[in-house]
Formats: structure tokens, sequence, C-alpha cells
């Protein structure tokens, strides 16, 4: 399944199933969503991320941070 990179207002990146209309795990507002940050383990406020805005690297660490597979 596709994953979306979302920025947290944690301030990490990471790649999450990103599916409109269908998320039994978070609380939906718009374009944001409040779930777990698997990096720091907060729950924080995601939105999709510009990844146009991310150096290569930063785009590699958040491909390669995955959240639970349930979305
Ligand atoms: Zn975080």
């Amino acid at each position: 399944m596709n994953r979306t990179i979302v920025a947290s207002e944690c301030g990490h990146f990471y790649a999450t199933i990103w599916i409109d209309f269908m998320s039994f795990k978070a609380v939906r507002l718009g374009g944001k969503r409040l779930q777990r940050c698997p990096v720091c383990r907060k729950r924080a406020w995601v939105s999709p991320a510009d990844t146009s805005r991310l150096t290569a690297e930063e785009l590699r660490q958040a491909q390669q941070t995955l959240d639970s597979p349930i979305p």
C-alpha cells in the first residue's frame, strides 16, 4: 500500500498510510490528522508533507520511518 510522507507538528517527518474518509485511529480535521508520531511517540497533528521542500536525506529517513500498518 502506498504511504504518504507527512509532516508532524512535533517536527518529524514519517511515512503513513493516508486514506481520505477512512481512518480508524486518527481524529480527522480538514487536511490534518491527530496521530502518534513513530519517532518521538507523542500525539501531534500531521498533514501531508511538501516533499519537494525536503532534502534527499530527510526524504530517505521519512520513507524509512513507518507508523503501524493499521490505518
Ligand atoms: Zn515526533
